[in-house]
């Protein structure tokens, strides 16, 4: 039998909306506890600077801001614990099971902010080269590329910031996107525009990543001439958007295109879960909705926890 720790609501996922709730928990005096896979950071970390975040006109990098959210969880008291969650089930009793490797959690409340990792390509030579010129993130990776050139995929915020971000390192960034429009903010894309270092490959999609040991270049294909070329490139970042880290959950919550549903006070279909950040079903995922978010989710649960505990003293008191 697994080691059962009991809480009155555990939040699962160190990310910005993780570190949020945790700290709005702690400070509403319920017992809890913060579950994450490594140290905390989710996609904010990896962010190379983060500009409209209010409060800093000078903008931050995304490891500053997560440092400084993990300091103020820990002066709250907010408690961490390293833990991956593979199921979530309901008890007779009303309270929520999540089963992790070592150590099953029991549960009043839920609060899952468990965010989503980087879509894939799905091409050949996106796996075997991942590490060796494949990157899902070029503030970790864009300083191996120094003076080197590099192709970013995507057209939406996250690659029009990359790009920049790589201009500054590298001698020379392709964004290849598959639509002749950005989706990205007119603000960035005009930043990205104005760099001589940054060159667009538009109506384009890469159909495989080359090379042996190490990525030498990129095939690609028009999307509506269908003509077929190759660049050379040193490295390829991918910038095509996120999955939810849903799999989990997927028989228990109900889901839009795998995104979890909850409500306006962030409350899902399962009475006691509740969901924040960019997890959830949101139309914007930025880290002010997510942090946002994960102060009602964290509200939420507080006046969930906080009902129940009145039941239980009501029927004790009827007993
Ligand atoms: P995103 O906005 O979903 O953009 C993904 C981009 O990748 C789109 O341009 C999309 O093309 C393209 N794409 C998707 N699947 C593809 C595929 N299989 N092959 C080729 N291209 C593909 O993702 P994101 O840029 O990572 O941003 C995610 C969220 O974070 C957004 O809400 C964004 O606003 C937010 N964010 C905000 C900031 C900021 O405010 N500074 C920074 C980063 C991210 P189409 O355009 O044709 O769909």
């Amino acid at each position: 039998m697994p080691e059962v720790r009991e809480h009155e609501s555990v939040i699962v996922g160190g990310g910005a909306a993780g570190l949020t709730s945790a700290m709005y928990a702690a400070r509403y005096g319920l017992d809890q506890v913060l579950l994450t896979v490594g140290a905390p950071g989710g996609q904010t970390a990896t962010a190379t600077t983060i500009e409209n975040f209010p409060g800093f006109p000078e903008g931050i990098s995304g490891a500053e801001l997560i440092m400084r959210l993990t300091e103020q969880a820990q002066n709250f008291g907010v408690q961490f614990e390293n833990a991956e969650v593979k199921q979530i089930v309901r008890e007779e009793d009303g309270r929520w099971r999540l089963v992790c490797d070592d150590v099953d959690y029991l549960t009043t409340a839920v609060i899952l902010c468990v965010g989503a990792s980087p879509r894939r390509l799905k091409i050949p030579g996106e796996r075997d080269l991942f590490g060796k010129g494949v990157s899902y993130c070029a503030t970790c990776d864009g300083f191996f590329y120094r003076g080197l050139t590099v192709a970013v995929v995507g057209g939406g915020n996250t690659a029009v910031e990359e790009a920049v971000y790589l201009a500054e390192i590298t001698q020379k960034v392709h964004v290849i996107h598959r639509r002749d429009e950005l989706r990205a903010e007119r603000f960035l894309a005009e930043r990205a525009f104005a760099n001589e270092k940054i060159e667009f490959i538009w109506d384009t999609v890469p159909v495989a990543i080359l090379g042996e040991d190490v990525v030498t270049g990129v095939a690609l294909r028009n999307v509506k001439s269908e003509a077929e070329s190759q660049i050379a490139v040193d490295g390829v970042f991918v910038a095509i958007g996120y999955e939810p880290n849903t799999a989990f959950v997927a028989e228990l919550l109900e889901l839009s295109e795998g995104f979890i549903v909850a409500d306006c006070r962030m409350r899902t279909n399962q009475p006691g879960i509740f969901a924040a950040g960019d997890v959830r079903d949101t139309p914007l995922r930025q880290v002010t909705t997510a942090v946002g978010d994960a102060a009602i989710a964290a509200d939420s649960a507080y006046r969930y926890v906080s009902e129940r505990r009145a039941r239980e003293r009501a029927q004790q008191a009827r007993a």
